[in-house]
């Protein structure tokens, strides 16, 4: 039997970084889901679709083949044959994401390939259904969240340090507007599972919720 660690939380909240940190620690493969998402969505961006258009969104999936391949603790997504890790980081194609992973035909095949990693592998998974619908029966659950100002404030940091132009409060807008949409869309919301540990990281440091997050990993494990 794998051992499954599942994440879920909103955007921001440190999930990859805490996620990565702790799979080195454990010795699990790390499992960013969200990047599936963005390369679905990147393909739609690549065919000029609006975030209306609906209908061409449930057909540009079914052409877009998502698939992860991990080299020495690192994810790599592929679309259709092309590693895509460049392109998916960009806050568009994470907007672009949060409208189209609200349709449920775009999360099917999404889904079914990551049910099938984590039956093979042990693995910390990170998303917004993981606990929900891709990992029930997960060996522990964790939602990991922050206030949406401190959650704001972390990407603001970020991209200042990579010399983007941004601001804050357009920063933060378009969090609380992720937020809604990924808590409010019908198939598969992003909420706490029933059995989930609730870790709010706002007054943390990055190390505590690391540490925090290893010692339950532990304790499952029965070490
Ligand atoms: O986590 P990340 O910001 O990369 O995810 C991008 C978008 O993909 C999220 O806003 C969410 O709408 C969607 N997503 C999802 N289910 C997941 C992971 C991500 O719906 N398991």
């Amino acid at each position: 039997m794998s051992f499954n660690v599942a994440i879920d939380g909103p955007a921001g909240a440190g999930k990859s970084t805490i996620a990565k940190a702790v799979a080195k620690k454990m010795g699990l493969i790390y499992v960013d889901t969200g990047a599936m998402y963005r390369a679905n969505a990147l393909y739609i961006l690549r065919n000029n679709v609006g975030k209306n258009d609906r209908e061409k969104m449930i057909e540009l999936s079914r052409e877009a083949d998502v698939t992860l391949k991990f080299d020495g603790g690192e994810q790599a997504v592929f679309l259709n044959g092309e590693n895509v890790n460049p392109f998916i980081r960009a806050e568009e194609v994470g907007n672009m994401a949060s409208v189209s992973s609200a349709i449920p035909e775009v999360r099917k095949a999404i889904v079914d390939t990551q049910k099938r990693i984590a039956l093979d592998n042990d693995v910390i998974m990170d998303g917004r259904d993981i606990g929900t619908v891709v990992l029930p029966q997960a060996d522990l659950k964790i939602y990991l969240t922050a206030s949406s100002y401190e959650r704001a404030k972390r990407r603001y940091k970020e991209l200042q340090e990579k010399g983007e132009a941004c601001d804050l409060e357009t920063i933060q807008r378009e969090i609380e507007e992720r937020d809604y949409r990924d808590m409010h869309r019908e198939t598969a919301p992003l909420k706490q599972a029933f059995d989930a540990v609730l870790v709010d990281s706002s007054d943390m440091t990055l190390d505590e919720v690391i540490d925090h997050i290893y010692k339950l990993c532990l304790e499952k494990k029965g070490n």
